[in-house]
């Protein structure tokens, strides 16, 4: 047997030159624009205009767009590292990031004809927000089940329906959004739209008021006869499943990563705390029973890291992932809950007030557990695997 070049491995967690930089970059970032508004933004459940027009500046919201087009040029990895570090100071802005990223560009750089990619990837890249609509009142974890109806009328489709749950839907200008031409067909029926605001019969509605990722918008959308050009048909019609399913299976390594961060991020805040807070004549740093618990939770998140850069990695590689994909977000979904509960346990009473980082971090935990694809079907596809 010969031994593989020293140099040939690569720790996971080894980042190039590139990914280093950009990870530094966003770092910085996230420290000196994004934390002075986390507060603010939570309070009143809003994304800051100013920032948004900032990660547009910073180059983030178009990674994986050619430069040709006028995007970054980058990897799907480095998507996972610029949502991790937004996530470590604000999961909401690093959901508005990964929806971009990781749902709607990589739909279209995939799906769409090369008119459309033309047309919309130099748009995206530069200050138009996107939004990806498939779950409905009827069919969230049952996602083909959905009841918006498309109807072929010339050059057209004329769209009937709602959508729920839709996030970037307040700041967004386009919207892939899926309904089906045939609902006996199932899932053989769902296609994929380009929607735009403005179009007639389209509207926004009623935005949620959340548990946790306040300033992330949430919100309806609603279809009254609106007339789609058949040439805003992502992929082909009827084989929308297939773009749901491909890009859900790559978005989920992203909520991973948006989980990691914000585990990393409440570990970061609770060991200044402990190091700072004094009882009993030395900090809670110092008691051991503290010291162990810390050791547990930065156990934790270096397992989570491990598993999100290996899905992120497998993918860019082009080898499967499905599985890895779905470890990769459960776990890091509990790391996440767990060591932000932690957090708010060794702030004592100032993890349960909102002056403090850790409470928000807490709320923020829960949805990861819960969108794009519940914990139990992410259960289900790890399982469907081991068992095949
Ligand atoms: C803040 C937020 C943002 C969102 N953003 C978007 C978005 O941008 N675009 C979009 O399309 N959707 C979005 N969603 C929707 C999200 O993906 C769904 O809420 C999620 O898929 C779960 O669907 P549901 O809410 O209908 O729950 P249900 O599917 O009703 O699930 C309820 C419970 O039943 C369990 N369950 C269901 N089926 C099974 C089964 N077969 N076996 C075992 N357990 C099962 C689930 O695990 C869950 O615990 C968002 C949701 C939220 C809350």
């Amino acid at each position: 047997m010969t031994a593989p070049a020293i140099d040939a491995i690569q720790p996971l967690t080894s980042l190039t030159e590139d990914e280093l930089l950009l990870r530094n970059g966003v770092r910085e970032f996230a420290h000196a624009q994004v934390r002075p508004l986390v507060r603010e933004m939570d309070e009143h459940a809003k994304f800051s205009k100013t920032l948004l027009g900032q990660l547009f500046d910073l180059g983030v919201m178009g990674i994986e767009i050619p430069e040709s087009e006028g995007g970054a040029g980058g990897t799907f990895f480095h998507s996972v590292l610029v949502v991790e570090e937004l996530s470590r100071v604000d999961p909401s802005v690093g959901v508005l990031v990964d929806v971009q990223n990781t749902l709607v560009i990589n739909a279209i750089l995939r799906w769409a004809s090369p008119e459309m990619k033309k047309r919309l990837l130099p748009r995206l890249a530069d200050g138009t927000v996107g939004a990806y609509a498939l779950s409905e009142a009827v069919s969230g974890s049952d996602a083909f089940a959905l009841q918006s109806r498309a109807r072929q009328d010339g050059d057209h489709f004329v769209l009937q329906g709602r959508k729920l749950w839709i996030t970037n839907a307040n700041e967004a200008d386009l919207f892939i959004v899926f309904a089906t031409i045939n609902p006996e067909a199932g899932y053989r029926g769902i296609t994929a739209f380009l929607v735009e605001r403005g179009m007639p019969g389209f509207s926004v509605g009623k935005k949620e008021d959340k548990l946790g990722i306040r300033a992330s918008s949430t919100c309806e959308l609603i279809l009254e006869d609106c007339r789609v050009p058949a040439s805003n048909v992502i992929g082909e019609v009827g084989k929308g499943y297939k773009v749901a399913i491909e890009t859900l299976n790559e978005g989920r390594i992203g909520i991973g990563a948006q989980m990691l961060g914000l585990a990393a991020g409440a570990l970061e805040h609770t060991v200044a705390y402990t190091r700072e807070r004094k009882q009993f004549g030395k900090t809670i740093a110092d008691f051991q029973g503290v010291q162990f618990q810390l050791a547990r939770a930065a156990t934790d998140v270096e397992a989570a890291r491990l598993l999100v850069y290996n899905a992120a990695r497998l993918r860019d590689l082009g080898k499967p992932f499905l599985t890895e994909a779905a470890m990769c977000k459960i776990f890091a979904s509990e790391v996440a809950e767990r060591v932000a509960s932690l957090a708010v346990n060794l702030f004592g009473g100032n993890g349960f007030v909102k002056e403090y980082p850790v409470e928000k971090l807490y709320r923020d935990a829960k949805i990861g557990q819960i969108y794009e694809g519940t914990s139990n079907l992410q259960l289900q596809t790890i399982a469907k695997q081991l068992l095949s």
